[in-house]
């Protein structure tokens, strides 16, 4: 089968097309034919080595497809079955194995597609709004890279428990596709600072929370828009890692919250994967929660795909279709 494989961390250059060998499920895991995979932000922190991997390695971790083999131990999950995970052992691949704690059955209604779309930044995003700070209704959240995938869903979920939803985005483009999908207002970083209009926009008190996923380059802003007390999320590097700072610099800004998520955290358990994805499913197939597709490649392509998305041309998911 083919599968991209990377042998040393670096560019986009670094993803190899390969043929490997069909990988067979050991205990408690299947195998899956991948029908699309996710391409997630943490698939360009493996590459480039942010995060590291042992290599050689196939990236990816979202995937939704049909399974093909099931290894011992693989309890009533039959070949034929259509299923996603968040957790693939190598998903931009034409077949890749999954462990069973980690697959949820995608529901009728809902695209296979969909659901490689969905999975991760959906779970990530309903973590974040109900889980990390959970959201009341009035509270005011403060949304980076609101076009994104994580973005779209995160606001969407925000609005949903009775939130005030304000994007931020690089283009009026990305402005506009904010606010259609319920942001009540988007700040145009490239001309707004984002800080003063977050200030603005709450007659001078700030933000409850800021969801951060830009990292480096928005930390300190981030801190500047909240309100005395307020929570800073950051559960993103896409400018690069946040430098290390002082708890005094906490103190200074309001005797603000900081926390530094992972959404594995938040998942932790087959249950808690269940109740997540269930939720987001419901709400897929009721049209209650909308999934954009901003733009898919073919396997042979994800270099194309990672300097799509680093380059922030991308809206939406971007999927890999083998
Ligand atoms: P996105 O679709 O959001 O793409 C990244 C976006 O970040 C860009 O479109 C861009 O939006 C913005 N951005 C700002 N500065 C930069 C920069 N210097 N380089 C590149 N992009 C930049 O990706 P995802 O939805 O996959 O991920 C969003 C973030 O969420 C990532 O940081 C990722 O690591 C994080 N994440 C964290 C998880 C966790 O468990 N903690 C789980 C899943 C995702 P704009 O042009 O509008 O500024």
């Amino acid at each position: 089968m083919r599968a991209i494989r990377i042998h040393e961390t670096g560019g986009p250059e670094k993803l190899r097309l390969e043929d490997v060998p069909l990988p067979e499920p050991g205990p408690g895991e299947v195998r899956l034919r991948v029908e699309a995979a996710g391409l997630n932000y943490v698939d360009v922190y493996h590459r480039s080595g942010l995060y590291p991997r042992s290599r050689p390695f196939t990236p990816g971790l979202e995937a939704a497809g049909v399974i093909t083999a099931a290894g011992t131990g693989a309890g009533d999950f039959r070949v034929g079955e259509r299923v996603a995970t968040a957790r693939a052992s190598g998903a931009y691949a034409d077949e890749t194995l999954a462990p069973v704690a980690e697959l949820v059955r995608v529901p009728d209604g809902v695209a296979t597609e969909t659901a490689a779309a969905l999975l991760l930044q959906g779970l990530t995003a309903h973590a974040l709004a109900c889980d990390v700070f959970p959201l009341k209704a009035g509270e005011v959240a403060l949304v980076h890279a609101a076009a994104g995938g994580v973005g779209l869903l995160l606001t969407q979920i925000a609005k949903k428990r009775g939130a005030r939803v304000i994007g931020c985005v690089s283009t009026d483009a990305k402005a506009a596709l904010a606010r259609e999908t319920g942001a009540d207002h988007a700040i145009v970083t490239a001309r707004e600072t984002f800080a003063e209009s977050a200030r603005r926009l709450t007659d001078g008190r700030g933000v409850d929370v800021v969801y951060d996923s830009v990292g480096k380059d928005t930390f300190e802003a981030s801190l500047n828009s909240l309100r005395p007390r307020g929570m800073m999320v950051s559960y993103g590097n896409a400018s690069g890692p946040v430098p290390a700072f002082s708890p005094l610099l906490l103190t200074q800004k309001g005797s603000l919250f900081f926390t530094r998520p992972s959404f594995g955290h938040y998942v932790a358990t087959p249950g808690e994967l269940r109740e997540r994805s269930g939720e987001l499913f419901r709400w897929v197939a009721q049209g209650a929660l909308k999934v954009r597709v901003g733009e898919k490649f073919p396997l042979a392509a994800a270099a194309e795909a990672h300097r799509a998305i680093e380059s922030r041309k991308t809206t939406g998911k971007v999927l890999l279709v083998p």
